[in-house]
């Protein structure tokens, strides 16, 4: 871990690397997982490092989809893992949803690591070891899921997901709640609700929002009527055109 001072002005994005780097020597995160980081830190400078409108709006529908599943499954890869742990159990626990080790660089040590870790910070369903049923349309290796997980979820959480997998889940009838931070992302353009959003302030919002939403009289059908996830992904690019049009170049 490298000593970074609170005063530097990229504190909490040097500190996300450290968490990232420490998680891979863990045996948690991928190296691939790091230019998948990267690539959405990328995104989060263009989105000014803060949650759109147009991304509270989608982390609002997320929530009241979620609330409304018949049998909702929360997707752990190993950037989730490491970057937002807490909040994943914590929403596990708020929707009895099961949470899922499913990885894109599957090694059964790493999915063992993974599922330790989530045990270790409180997590009671863990799935994601017997992986013994099969997404349609996915090469084998990464096809694998878990029959009383994904394979039967009617809604998926399925954050910093890769695009091939996303399509297929939404193939087979599920509907995919995404967080990705890039609004191009195959993911992002195919997902029912894509959340263009940082993880961490994403899950934080995910979790508030359930919250509030579980114990109120709100009408949650009304969140879903008339979502369109297409009209929400231009709503995000004109945000972003928006802001780099008045961007102040001077630092
Ligand atoms: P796709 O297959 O969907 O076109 P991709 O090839 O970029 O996208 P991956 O390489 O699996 O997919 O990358 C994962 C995605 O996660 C990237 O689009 C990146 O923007 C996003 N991402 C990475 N880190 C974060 C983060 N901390 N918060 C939100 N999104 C992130």
């Amino acid at each position: 871990m490298t000593i970074i001072p609170e005063l530097h002005p990229r504190y909490k994005s040097l500190m996300t690397r450290d968490k990232l780097v420490d998680c891979i020597g863990a045996g948690i995160t991928s190296q691939q997982g790091l230019i998948a980081h990267g690539r959405g830190e990328a995104f989060d400078y263009l989105i000014g490092e803060q949650t759109l409108k147009s991304a509270r709006r989608a982390t609002e529908v997320a929530a009241a989809m979620l609330l409304t599943a018949n049998k909702p499954v929360l997707s752990v890869n190993g950037n989730v893992a490491a970057l937002v742990a807490k909040d994943m159990i914590e929403l596990s626990e708020l929707l009895n949803a099961p949470l899922e080790v499913n990885i894109f660089y599957r090694t059964e040590e790493r999915a063992r690591k993974i599922k330790a870790l989530l045990e270790k910070q409180g997590a009671k369903n863990v799935l994601g070891n017997t992986l013994d049923a099969k997404i349609l349309g996915i090469e084998h290796a990464r096809a694998m899921v878990d029959r009383e997980g994904i394979y039967s979820a009617d809604v998926v959480l399925a954050p910093l997901e890769d695009g091939d997998r996303c399509e297929a889940l939404i193939n087979m009838g599920k509907k995919v709640i995404t967080i990705d931070l890039n609004p191009l992302s195959r993911t992002s353009k195919t997902a029912t609700v894509s959340i263009v959003d940082d993880i961490a302030r994403a899950m934080k919002n995910l979790v508030s929002m359930v919250k509030e939403k579980k114990n109120s009289k709100i009408d949650l059908a009304a969140f879903l009527a008339g979502y369109d996830n297409n009209a929400l992904l231009k709503a995000v690019i004109e945000e972003i055109v928006v802001r780099l049009k008045d961007e102040d170049l001077r630092v």
